[in-house]
């Protein structure tokens, strides 16, 4: 069986995960990527999205992040997001209402720029959340 890398997940509040993990995709500003164990190293920047993860035993795990950044070594990854939430940690009705907050925000007809973006960046980060809420493993 191939080797395992070290998975860190970190927010500003707590470690998240902290785990050996058989291969890791995350979701970069530039495109998913993957990494398992012997990666070249390499940066990048993260958007809201999903970690996906198989562990050490072979189960599929799905982490919410939004954004941050992530660090690719031979044998670890660390991934330093602004928020990260296991399946079980997601209050389903927040992201709900945060939903329909983004929404009407976005339905709104005279809006700023930057409002727009943080009603769709809102939007974006509620989704996620509750796809995650709703996957079968986290
Ligand atoms: P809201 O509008 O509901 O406050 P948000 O997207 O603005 O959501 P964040 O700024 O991403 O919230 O996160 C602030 C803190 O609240 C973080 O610790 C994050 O993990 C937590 N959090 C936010 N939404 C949820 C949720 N639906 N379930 C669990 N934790 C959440």
């Amino acid at each position: 069986m191939a080797e395992n890398i070290r998975l860190e997940i970190v927010t500003p509040e707590k470690a998240v995960v902290s785990e050996d993990v058989q291969i890791v995709m995350a979701p970069g500003t530039l495109g998913e990527f993957g990494v398992l164990v012997g990666h070249t190293p390499f940066l990048s920047t993260l958007k809201v999205g999903t970690v996906r993860y198989t562990d050490a035993d072979g189960n599929d795990r799905v982490i919410f992040v939004s954004s941050g950044f992530a660090e690719a070594l031979p044998d670890k990854v660390t991934i330093l997001a602004e928020s990260a939430e296991r399946r079980r940690d997601i209050d389903l009705e927040r992201a709900q209402s945060a939903l329909e907050r983004a929404q009407e925000r976005l339905a709104m007809e005279r809006k700023e720029e930057i409002d727009y973006i943080r009603a769709r960046t809102a939007l974006e980060k509620a989704m996620y959340r509750l796809k995650v809420a709703g996957a079968k493993r986290g």
